[in-house]
C-alpha cells in the first residue's frame, strides 16, 4: 500500500529524521497561508502517488506565498503524468508546501527486501534525485548496499560504512548515519515494502535533509498495523486494479499489450505470458483468479479484461483443482452476454469439469479456439490477433 509524500513526511518526523518545514494543502488559499508563514520563497508539491514528479512539472520553487497560491492553482485538480503514472496521469488532490532550501549535494538512501538474501537491503548512492534502477542500468557500480539482520537490525558500523563510502564530508558522517539507522527502523517497524528518501541532501549551510519520502507498506502485514489503512488514498489507485481486489483477483495492469489474460495461479499466469510473447505479442495484463474462483469472480475477471480498450484478443488458461471448469465457464459466458464483446477467444480448459466448461463456453456464442495443450497457444494467438486486425 502506497502512501503520499505529506504523509511518509509525518513518519519521519516520528523517528527524527529531519525534513523541511512545511504542511500540506487542498486547496491555493492554504498553499498562500503555509508559504506566508514559511517567509514567502517555498517549493510546491504535487501529491501523487508517483515520482518522477520534478520532470513532470509537480515540483515548483517559488519566491513569494502569492507565486505558491498560483502554483498550487495550476497543480490542484489537474492530472499529472509523470515516467511513472499509467496512461493520463493521476489528479492532484493536495500539495505539499514547504521550506526552500539551498541543496549542495543530492544522495539517494533506500531500504527494501533483497528476496535473493532474504534480509533488507540498505542501499545509496551519490546520484541523489535520480531513479534508483537508472542508476543501477547507467552505473550500478554507484550504488553502495549493506545488509540488515531480521533478528539484530541495522549494526550501527554499517550505517556509518554506508556514510563513509558515500564520501560524506567528516563531520556529516554521524548524521548520515543516524538518520541510515532511523530510516531502518521505520521501515522494520512499521513493516514497510520500501522506505526511500530520494533525494537525502547536504545543504549549503552543513544540515542533512530529507527533501523527499516515499513509503510503502507491505499488504500482507497491513493487519498489524490497522491504522495504517486509513491512510490509503483510492483515488490515487487503478479503477480496474481496485475493482480486482475487491473480487479477490490479484491483477496488475501491463502497458502496451493486446492479449488480455484470465488465469488461474501465479505460476500458471507467468507461463501464460511467456506464450503470449513467444506468439511475438504482449500482454496486456497479469491475471491470477486465484485457485478457487467462483462464477461471479470469473464473470468480473471477465468485464476487467475485456475494458481495457486495449485487449483486442482473450485468452483464457485455467486448470479445474478446487475451481470448477464448469462454473469458470459460465462466470465468462454471463459476462460476455452483459457485455456483448466481439474479441476473437483462444481458450485451454483443463482438470475438473473440462469438457463441460467447453461445451458453455462454445456455446456461449463468442469465437472461441479450443487449445489442448499450452505449446500450441503461441500459433492460435498469432492467428487471433490477426483476425481482430482485419475486423
Ligand atoms: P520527485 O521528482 O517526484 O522525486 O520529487 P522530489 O521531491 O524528489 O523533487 C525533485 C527535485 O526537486 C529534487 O531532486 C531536488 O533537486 C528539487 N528540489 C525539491 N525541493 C527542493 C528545495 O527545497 N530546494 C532545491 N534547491 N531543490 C529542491
Ligand atoms: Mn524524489
Amino acid at each position: 500500500m502506497k502512501i503520499h509524500e505529506y504523509q511518509a513526511k509525518r513518519f519521519l518526523e516520528e523517528y527524527g529524521i529531519p525534513a523541511p518545514a512545511g504542511d500540506v494543502a487542498s486547496t491555493p488559499e492554504e498553499a498562500l497561508r503555509i508559504s506566508e508563514a514559511l517567509g514567502g520563497g517555498a517549493v510546491v508539491k504535487a501529491q501523487v502517488h508517483a515520482g518522477g514528479r520534478g520532470r513532470a512539472g509537480g515540483i515548483r520553487l517559488v519566491d513569494s506565498a502569492e507565486e505558491a497560491g498560483r502554483a498550487a492553482a495550476d497543480m490542484l485538480g489537474r492530472p499529472l503524468a509523470t515516467e511513472q503514472t499509467a496512461g493520463t496521469g493521476v489528479v492532484v488532490r493536495a500539495v505539499l508546501v514547504v521550506e526552500r532550501v539551498d541543496v549542495a549535494q543530492e544522495f539517494y538512501l533506500g531500504i527494501t527486501m533483497d528476496a535473493d538474501q532474504g534480509v533488507p537491503v540498505v542501499m545509496a548512492s551519490t546520484e541523489g534525485g535520480v531513479e534508483i534502477e537508472q542508476v543501477a542500468e547507467d552505473a550500478p557500480e554507484k550504488i553502495v548496499r549493506v545488509h540488515g539482520d531480521p533478528l539484530l537490525g541495522l549494526s550501527p558500523y554499517r550505517a556509518r560504512d554506508l556514510a563513509y563510502a558515500l564520501g560524506s564530508p567528516p563531520p556529516l558522517v554521524r548524521p548520515m548515519a543516524d538518520i541510515t539507522s532511523r530510516l531502518y527502523r521505520l521501515y522494520t517497524e512499521k513493516d514497510c515494502s520500501l522506505a526511500e528518501i530520494n533525494p537525502l541532501v547536504i545543504t549549503a549551510d552543513e544540515r542533512v535533509l530529507a527533501l523527499d519520502a516515499k513509503l510503502s507498506f507491505e499488504d500482507d502485514a497491513l493487519f498489524r498495523h490497522p491504522e495504517l489503512r486509513d491512510l490509503a488514498d483510492p483515488t490515487q489507485e487503478d479503477e480496474f486494479e481496485l475493482r480486482a481486489g475487491k473480487a479477490g483477483l490479484s491483477y496488475v495492469k501491463l502497458e502496451g499489450g493486446r492479449v488480455g489474460c484470465m488465469v488461474n495461479g501465479a505460476g500458471l499466469a507467468m507461463a501464460t505470458m511467456d506464450m503470449t510473447a513467444t506468439a511475438g505479442a504482449s500482454p496486456a495484463n497479469f491475471l491470477d483468479v486465484g485457485g478457487g474462483a467462483g462464477e461471479e469472480q470469473i464473470a468480473e475477471a471477465f468485464r476487467i479484461i475485456v475494458s481495457d480498450p486495449q485487449v483486442s484478443v482473450i485468452f483464457i488458461n485455467l486448470f479445474g483443482g478446487i475451481l470448477r471448469c464448469d462454473s469458470a465457464a459460465r462466470g465468462v459466458a454471463a459476462a460476455a452476454a452483459e457485455i456483448g464483446t466481439r474479441l476473437p477467444v483462444v481458450a485451454l480448459l483443463r482438470g475438473t469439469n473440462a469438457e463441460e466448461g467447453r461445451r458453455i463456453l462454445a456455446d456461449a456464442g463468442l469465437g472461441v479456439q479450443f487449445l489442448d495443450n499450452l505449446s500450441q497457444a503461441p500459433q492460435a494467438l498469432t492467428e487471433a490477433l490477426r483476425e481482430a486486425e482485419s475486423q
